[in-house]
């Protein structure tokens, strides 16, 4: 049971760490259930800041705007995993933090990310830690190519990325990277991507969608389906790792891991992302109450709402880039939900909507 005392009440003023369409989503989300959401962030005219009731926009390294956003809530939350720790250290000084600072600081970095995993039991690509130019030559002799070199920080959207072939690729992946510190990754001959998304209240209690299918293009998400057309052990088994992890971090709100599923059935978990996530999207219209509504809900310490599925099928498509031009196509669709973020600018690769299209029992696309 959530504890009364603990629980936000309605009017109660929510920050939000990060002005994207995810900030946006939520603050839209928070609004109906009767809090008032403030965003902090550092971009101009962001998505989010535009449907708050207000907006900080300043850096995360001006210690006056944050102590007077602090100020101006009650509880603190994020979009976006990657703000700078001494912000985060400042923040949480003045206000509670949900999720807290363990699933920032784990998540932020994929090395640690990647041996909390494996602490765990549970499975994840062959890495390896580099931090110079002779390391990752020493690290593609270890884990062969082909295999990617990430970012261990900061990296999003298939950026701060590149695949190698050969031995003969790392001097150029590395200096493409300009030698931050990285991890190599041996590439997962998966059979289909999926995700959880799952939430975790105040009271420990847990509460998860549908396991969602996810196609990603140039390593941007491109669309995610329900149902996952995997086996029901395959679903059990991805569900019990988000579980795991979530219980594991301690987490409040609303986590996502991502999963790469092999051909006889294995799990190797990509990712985590502690926070709401582009693979949910399509729970705004595809259940009752969307992975926003459940963030919102945990971090209040409200009980969790329902997540079950409203049709047979949901399929969420990535507007990217100039993809939102179609949006007077889009928006006649009969089954389809579409959803605009508001940005200003078009660009390449950049996720400007989405559209959630549903399908009845006995219908398809
Ligand atoms: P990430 O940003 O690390 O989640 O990567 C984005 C996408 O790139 C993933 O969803 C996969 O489609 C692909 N990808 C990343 N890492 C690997 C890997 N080790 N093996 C195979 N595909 C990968």
């Amino acid at each position: 049971m959530t504890d009364p005392l603990l629980q936000l009440k309605p009017g109660s003023r929510i920050g939000i760490l990060g002005g994207g369409q995810l900030g946006r989503l939520l603050a839209l989300s928070a609004a109906e259930l009767g809090f008032d959401c403030v965003v902090y962030e550092p971009e101009q005219d962001c998505p989010a800041g535009r449907v708050g009731a207000r907006c900080f926009q300043a850096a995360w390294d001006d210690w006056e705007s944050l102590a007077a956003f602090a100020q101006s809530v009650d509880v603190i939350t994020f979009e976006f995993e990657n703000v700078p720790a001494a912000a985060l250290a400042f923040l949480a000084e003045k206000k509670p933090i949900r999720p807290g600072l363990r699933s920032l600081q784990l998540t932020q970095d994929r090395l640690f990310e990647k041996q909390f995993l494996h602490s765990l039991g549970l499975k994840t690509a062959p890495f390896a830690a580099v931090d110079h130019l002779d390391g990752l030559n020493h690290a593609v002799a270890q884990i062969g190519t082909p295999a990617i070199l990430k970012v261990r920080t900061l990296g999003y959207d298939g950026k701060g990325q590149v695949r190698l072939c050969t031995l003969e690729d790392s001097a150029a992946a590395w200096f493409k990277l300009k030698g931050q510190a990285c991890v190599l990754e041996g590439i997962v001959p998966f059979e289909r991507e999926v995700s959880v998304i799952v939430a975790r209240g105040g009271d420990g209690r847990l509460a998860h969608f549908d396991v969602t299918e996810n196609v990603h293009q140039d390593g941007i998400l491109r669309t995610s389906s329900v149902p996952a057309r995997i086996s029901t052990s395959v679903e059990t088994a991805a569900v019990a790792a988000a579980t795991q992890i979530s219980h594991a971090l301690d987490h409040i709100g609303v986590l996502a891991v991502e999963f790469f599923v092999l051909a006889d059935g294995g799990l190797i978990v990509n990712e985590i992302a502690p926070r709401v996530h582009n693979s949910g999207h399509w729970t705004q219209d595809g259940c009752a109450a969307s992975q926003f509504q459940q963030h919102i809900r945990a971090i209040a310490h409200w009980p969790l709402a329902t997540t079950q599925r409203l049709s047979a099928q949901v399929i969420m498509t990535n507007l990217i880039g100039y993809d939102v031009d179609a949006w007077p196509q889009l928006s006649q669709k009969e089954n389809g939900y579409l959803h605009l973020y508001g940005k200003r600018q078009v660009r390449e690769g950049r996720k400007m909507g989405h559209i959630t299209e549903l399908y009845g029992f006995g219908e398809g696309p």
